[in-house]
C-alpha cells in the first residue's frame, strides 16, 4: 500500500561539504520529505528556493516544517532556537551544539513548542553498530580500545571554524567514535584523564588521548589523531570475556574473533533522514547529549600540549 503519511517540506541551512555530500543525496532518497528551501551564505541550488539566512527562509515559507541544520556548531543554538520558536522541527548535524547546556536548552524549547529535535548522530547508523550492540549487551567486557586517525588536510580543508573554540578540533571526527562507543556499551563510561595537543596558532586539538572507565572499572582507550597521512583508521576493540569484538571503518565493518560478520555500505544519512521524519510522524525528540559531555570533559580534565602550528596548505 502507498505511503499516506503527509508530504514533509523541508528547509536546509548551511550548503558546505556534509550538505552537498550526504544530506541532499538522502533527503532525495525519503518519500516523505521535500526539499524547498536553502539558507546558504555563499551557495544557491538549482530548483530549490533560496535565502541568505534562517530568519528569511522561515519567514518565506511558513509550509515549511522542518529544518535541517549543516551548519558549524558554532552559532547552531540562535538558528535552531529561531527554527524551533518558529513551530518547525529540528534536525541537529553532530555535535549538536557547541556547548552541552544549549542543547539542553533546545530540548526545553522544543518540548515547549511541541516540536521535534533530532540531534543526530550519523556514526550510530553505520552498518554494523546495531549488531556490535546486541552481541556486547551481556558481554562481560575487560576493556575498549578506540583508534580514530585521518587526515585532517583531506577531510576538513579551509575549514576554520574547526580549530575555533566550539569546533572541537580532533574532537570533530573522534566524536563519532564516542557515539559509537556509548551505543554499543552496556553501562555508561565517564572520563579519568585527558591530554590535548593543541598547535601553537589554534585554540582545538590536532591530536587527543582519552582515558575512560566503566561503571564496571573496565578501561576505555581512546587516541585521536589528525596527522595521519596513507591509510585511515576508525577502529574500536572491544575485549570481552570469550570474545573480542572489533568495528572496523567506523562502524561499517564487524569482527569478531577474526571473522568478518557484517561489511555493508555506507546509508548513514539515510538512515537519520527516515528516523526524522518517523520522530515527526510520531511526535517525538530523540537528543542524546552523552558523546558531547564525553568530549567536554575531556576539555575540562585535558592536559594541554602545545605542538607545532598548523597550515592547511
Ligand atoms: P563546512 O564544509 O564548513 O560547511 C558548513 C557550512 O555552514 C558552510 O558552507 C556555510 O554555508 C555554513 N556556515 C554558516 N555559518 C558559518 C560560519 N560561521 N563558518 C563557516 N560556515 C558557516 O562544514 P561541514 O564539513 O559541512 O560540517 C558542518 C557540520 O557537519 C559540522 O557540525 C560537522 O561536524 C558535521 N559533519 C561534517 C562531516 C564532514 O565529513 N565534513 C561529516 C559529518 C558531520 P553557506 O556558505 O552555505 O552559508
Amino acid at each position: 500500500m502507498a505511503d499516506q503519511s503527509p508530504l514533509i517540506q523541508l528547509g536546509l541551512v548551511g550548503l558546505g561539504t556534509i550538505a552537498r555530500n550526504q544530506h541532499l543525496p538522502s533527503i532525495a532518497q525519503v518519500p516523505q520529505l521535500q526539499l524547498t528551501a536553502v539558507a546558504s551564505r555563499n551557495a544557491t541550488l538549482d530548483g530549490v528556493a533560496h535565502h541568505h539566512d534562517i530568519s528569511a527562509l522561515l519567514a518565506a515559507h511558513p509550509d515549511v516544517a522542518a529544518i535541517t541544520l549543516c551548519t558549524p556548531p558554532q552559532g547552531r543554538f540562535d538558528q535552531a532556537a529561531q527554527a524551533l520558536a518558529a513551530g518547525r522541527h529540528v534536525m541537529l548535524e553532530k555535535p549538536p551544539g557547541a556547548s552541552v547546556c544549549e542543547v539542553q536548552a533546545l530540548q526545553k524549547i522544543a518540548k515547549d513548542a511541541g516540536v521535534t529535535l533530532f540531534a543526530t548522530w550519523h556514526s550510530r547508523e553505520a552498518a554494523a553498530v546495531e549488531e556490535a550492540r546486541r552481541i556486547l549487551s551481556r558481554a562481560t567486557i575487560t576493556g575498549v580500545e578506540i583508534t580514530w586517525k585521518e587526515d585532517v588536510r583531506h577531510w576538513h580543508p579551509g575549514q576554520e571554524w574547526i580549530w575555533q573554540p566550539g569546533g572541537l578540533g580532533v574532537f570533530d571526527p573522534g566524536i563519532n567514535a564516542l557515539s559509537i562507543l556509548t551505543r554499543i556499551l552496556p553501562q555508561p563510561v565517564h572520563v579519568t584523564q585527558a591530554m590535548l595537543e593543541v598547535p601553537q596558532n589554534c585554540q582545538a586539538p590536532i591530536a587527543a588521548q582519552m582515558e575512560m572507565r566503566m561503571a564496571s572499572g573496565a578501561p576505555v582507550s581512546a587516541v585521536f589523531d589528525w596527522r595521519q597521512t596513507g591509510p585511515q583508521t576508525w577502529d574500536i576493540v572491544v575485549r570481552a570475556q570469550g570474545a573480542t569484538v572489533t568495528l572496523h571503518d567506523g562502524g561499517a565493518r564487524l569482527v569478531v574473533d577474526g571473522a568478518d560478520v557484517i561489511t555493508a555500505q555506507d546509508q548513514e544519512y539515510l538512515r537519520l533522514y527516515q528516523q526524522f521524519a518517523a520522530l515527526i510522524a510520531s511526535g517525538q525528540s530523540d537528543v542524546d547529549v552523552t558523546p558531547l559531555q564525553l568530549v567536554a570533559d575531556a576539555f575540562l580534565l585535558g592536559k594541554r600540549t602545545e605542538v607545532e602550528a598548523f597550515h592547511d596548505a
